[in-house]
């Protein structure tokens, strides 16, 4: 038996001599001695006990190569045998805010989909929907609402198409929730839209460093105003980065919303996540120096 290709391993800081492995095709997570982890990697005798458990969880398999094309496999089938098309749509890569860990920051830029973009975008999705696929989309960003009209286009037109095709359209949004007025919700509702992204990144000291307008002022309360209007109309999957540093301090925000008359539980979803690094491997935060053992 060999150990399989999709493991990663963290050290257990709080518990000496132990580890933490994810299989990550099995989604096992196993908490183990390091005595008995470097006996399975010398490839040393396991009991029958550790080894039947091993390959239950998915740590152990037979046959790596057989592995990873039972993988690519798995997408294939899916991708083929799917009736729902799910896809991320960049209208532009404009931002109003100027986020110091910005993934996109070195592409991002004045760079808007052109009609003719568009019209092929939606040729493509047209013809799924002829051949009886439901469509979603998510629009995506830069900031997607510095090109509402665009989305409104696209998202209209697709709409009178999967009416003809007797199939499903309906559409996410990814935003940094600066534009997301009430307004503006109401008006996409009718055009397919299902649930809403946004980011904040805990309360106003911290989400006003990390996520500020271009001009440096912070985006905070414009956000949380926005998030409060809103959050009644349509379900909201509220996201936000932490570092090392403020991870602790994510527990306040939810009591701000209690403040604010948000109730968390309205929340369609409530996730954290590290600070991702730029595209260009140029910044901050990266999934090595944020959260990556059990200490955190
Ligand atoms: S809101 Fe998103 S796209 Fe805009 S600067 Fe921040 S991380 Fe980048």
């Amino acid at each position: 038996m060999r150990i399989t290709c999709y493991l990663k391993t963290y050290p257990c800081p709080d518990k000496p001599g132990r580890i933490l492995l994810v299989a990550t095709r099995r989604c096992s997570v196993l908490e183990l001695s390091t005595e008995l982890w470097n006996r399975m990697r010398d490839g040393s005798d396991l009991s029958r006990n550790e080894r039947e458990t091993f390959i239950r969880l998915g740590v152990l398999v037979s046959d790596r190569d057989a592995e990873r094309e039972e993988m690519r496999a798995t997408f294939e089938t899916i991708n083929r045998t799917s009736r729902h098309l799910e896809i991320s749509v960049t209208l532009t890569l404009e931002c109003n805010l100027a986020c110091p860990y910005c993934y996109e920051a070195p592409f991002r830029g004045r760079y808007v989909m052109s009609p003719e973009t568009a019209d092929l975008l939606i040729q493509r999705l047209r013809e799924c929907m002829a051949d009886g696929m439901d469509v979603t989309v998510d629009f995506y960003g830069g900031e997607a609402l510095m090109r509402l009209d665009l989305l409104r286009m696209i998202a209209a037109r697709l709409q009178d198409a999967a009416t003809r095709c007797a199939v499903a359209f309906d559409f996410n949004l990814f935003t940094n929730g600066v534009l997301l007025t009430r307004c503006v919700v109401k008006e996409l509702l009718p055009l397919g839209l299902k649930a809403v992204r946004l980011t904040i990144d805990g309360p106003p000291d911290i989400h006003n460093v990390q996520r500020p307008f271009i001009s440096g002022q912070g985006s905070f309360a414009v956000i949380m105003a926005n998030l409060r209007d809103i959050h009644t109309l349509v379900p909201v999957d509220l996201g936000g980065n932490y570092t090392r540093e403020n991870y602790q301090r994510f527990p306040e925000l939810l009591d701000l919303f209690v403040e604010q008359g948000i109730e968390p539980a309205r929340m369609k979803a409530i996730s954290f996540s590290p600070v991702m690094p730029r595209a260009d491997g140029s910044v901050a935060g990266d999934f090595g120096s944020t959260c990556a053992c059990t200490a955190e």
